[in-house]
């Protein structure tokens, strides 16, 4: 390379949307001379194809705070609308770009991009690094610690993780000193983050703009929530547990999840993982770390892995790793799901929350997605896949779809025998046992007693109508009766399982109990001390066990 040639590089940036723990911005602009951050937009990056409303303001957020930082820096975020091939041959020529750096993207469904720019930057003679930050380990160096294929068991990925070593420490934070950082008078104007309108993207309803829970996008607010998640950490801690986000559940007060931000970078996983790690070890210094203590992350990592070489990853039939379960086809059912109109009202309040605010509780997200595929409605898990993409802020690819696999019993888990059948009613009362959730996001049944409000259809009519809400007229009767259903479901799921007899299916066999159990976040005993199974929380099943 010729040494005295003016070095200009440009971060491409798509995920990863920061300024700390980012290694590929860091090798950008050591021996840079002059630097340009780009991000552009072509219909596909962080996700965008797929994006609802609330996902894309979340994004935009986050391009917003991240300009402001580099602006603080010195230098401002070049905005594009294109192809990367193109806009990059552009800047090429433009800018005289001698380098590129940008974040490896983990999930196969950006390989083609990234291959088709690698290939446009090695005919212009451009130098491109690529270094992995988005997830914990690099995937591909997981797989070749186990022989070649993605570890098929959680067991299994917890053992060859462990075998590689705890995952890299954050990386230093960058330094723009002494490099010249070019920035146009009309800047805005020529290169400016297009808003929700130049982007055609409009609110479905009018609660998506309402914020009862203010999501904020950006590096700077996942810091601020870190800080404040570490406190959180540090109590449970000092109180004899771990992973405080699961151990009580907790619908209603603003959650202190960092899922939307870790999806799109602007919280690195590594600091997050080391955070944690750190803070256990400051306050329980004799204690090794349990092995839960960041599961949660690993279950992340795990869901990334498995999808790296699988591009069918999101899909039932052509996935290899899926079952092909026969599951009903049912347009009018699938409605009522999607638009919380089942009739079973802890179900319509968390589809609700979804649409309105883009996040729910793992509880939640478990028991809407148990209800349309294994547990109800016997749907394919693909058609609740593609609300989850639209409507969820922290949606990914393949966490998205390896967490429907898992629910669905399509996959992960120890197939078909667990009855982890989730009662539309009884889980409900559990988890929102002062119906405060449901109220909240159903306001039609704010005056039904607290006695129905689960099961609205058995208040008696002088009830309904002293609560102003008439079932079957202001809000919709159950759509299936859930006892007849689930046995239903039961009934499907042993003639997929006998179908199966005899036939080895090693990725279907991971979950033991105590897994399927931390998956579900269940706890571990009733309120009487005894035992506590799935079918304690399933009327449904009752009597089939
Ligand atoms: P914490 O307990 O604080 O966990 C820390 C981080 O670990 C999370 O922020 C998340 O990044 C990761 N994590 C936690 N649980 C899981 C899990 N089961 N699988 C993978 N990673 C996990 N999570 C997503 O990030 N994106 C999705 O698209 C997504 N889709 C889901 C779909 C279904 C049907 C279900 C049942 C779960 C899904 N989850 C998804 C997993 C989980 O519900 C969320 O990650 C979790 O609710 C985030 O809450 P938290 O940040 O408080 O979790
Ligand atoms: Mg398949």
């Amino acid at each position: 390379m010729n040494t005295n040639r003016e070095e200009v590089v440009v971060h491409w940036f798509r995920h990863g949307l920061r300024l700390h723990d980012n290694p590929s911005l860091i090798d950008g602009l050591s021996e840079c001379d002059r630097f340009y951050p780009v991000f552009i937009f072509d219909g596909e990056v962080a996700g965008t194809k797929t994006a609802g409303y609330n996902r894309f303001r979340f994004l935009l957020e986050c391009l917003q705070d991240l300009d402001k930082n580099l602006k603080a820096a010195g230098t401002r975020l070049y905005c594009f609308q294109g192809q990367p091939t193109d806009i990059l041959e552009r800047l090429i020529e433009e800018w005289g770009v001698t380098k590129v750096t940008f974040e490896a993207d983990p999930e196969p469904i950006w390989q083609e991009r990234d291959r088709l720019v690698r290939e446009l930057l090695d005919k212009k003679n451009v130098q491109c690094v690529e270094k992995v930050s988005h997830t914990l380990w690099d995937p591909y160096e997981i797989i070749e610690n186990n022989g070649g294929s993605p570890p098929l068991t959680f067991s299994l990925f917890n053992l060859v993780t462990s075998t590689i070593g705890p995952p890299p420490r954050p990386v230093e934070d960058p330094d723009f000193t002494d490099i010249s950082l070019p920035v146009s008078q009309n800047h805005d104007k020529q290169f400016g983050i297009p808003s929700l309108e130049d982007l055609n993207v409009r609110p479905e309803c009018e609660e998506q703009n309402k914020r009862l829970v203010e999501w904020l996008g950006g590096e700077s607010k996942a810091l601020e929530l870190l800080a404040i998640r570490m406190k959180h950490e540090e109590k449970a801690y000092e109180n004899g547990y771990v992973m405080p986000n699961q151990y009580h559940p907790d619908l209603l007060s603003p959650p202190l999840s960092l899922s939307a931000h870790l999806r799109f970078g602007c919280l690195s996983v590594r600091k997050f993982y080391w955070s944690i790690h750190d803070k256990f070890e400051e306050v329980k210094p004799s204690m090794g770390a349990p092995v839960s203590l960041s599961a949660q992350l690993m279950w992340r990592e795990y869901f990334y892995t498995m999808a790296i070489n699988n591009i069918n990853y999101d899909k039932m039939e052509t996935n290899p790793i899926c079952l092909n379960i026969p599951w009903y086809d049912n347009p009018e059912h699938e409605e009522k799901w999607t638009q919380g109109e089942t009739g079973y009202p802890w179900i319509d309040a968390i589809m609700k929350q979804l649409r309105y605010e883009g996040w729910v509780h793992h509880v939640a997200r478990h028991a809407v997605s148990c209800f349309l595929t294994r547990g109800d409605l016997w749907l394919n898990w693909e058609v609740g896949l593609k609300v989850f993409y639209k409507y969820l802020l922290d949606a990914d690819w393949s966490v998205c779809a390896g967490n429907w696999m898992w629910v669905s019993s399509s996959a992960f888990e120890k197939v078909l025998q667990c009855p982890n059948c989730f009662c539309p009613v009884r889980y409900g009362k559990r988890m929102d046992p002062s119906g405060e959730y449901v109220r909240r996001y159903l306001p039609v049944l704010k005056d039904m007693p607290l006695r129905y409000l689960f099961e609205p259809w058995k208040a008696p009519l002088p009830v309904q109508q002293k609560a102003k809400c008439i079932v079957g007229v202001d809000y919709p009767k159950p759509m299936v009766d859930h006892q007849k259903a689930s046995k239903e479901c039961i009934q499907n799921m042993k003639a997929v399982k006998d179908a199966l007899m005899g036939r080895e299916i090693p990725h279907c066999a991971p979950s033991e109990e105590i897994e399927a159990r931390r998956f579900s976040w269940l706890p571990d005993h009733t309120p009487s001390g005894g035992h506590c199974t799935a079918n304690f929380l399933c009327d449904g099943l009752k009597d089939m066990n």
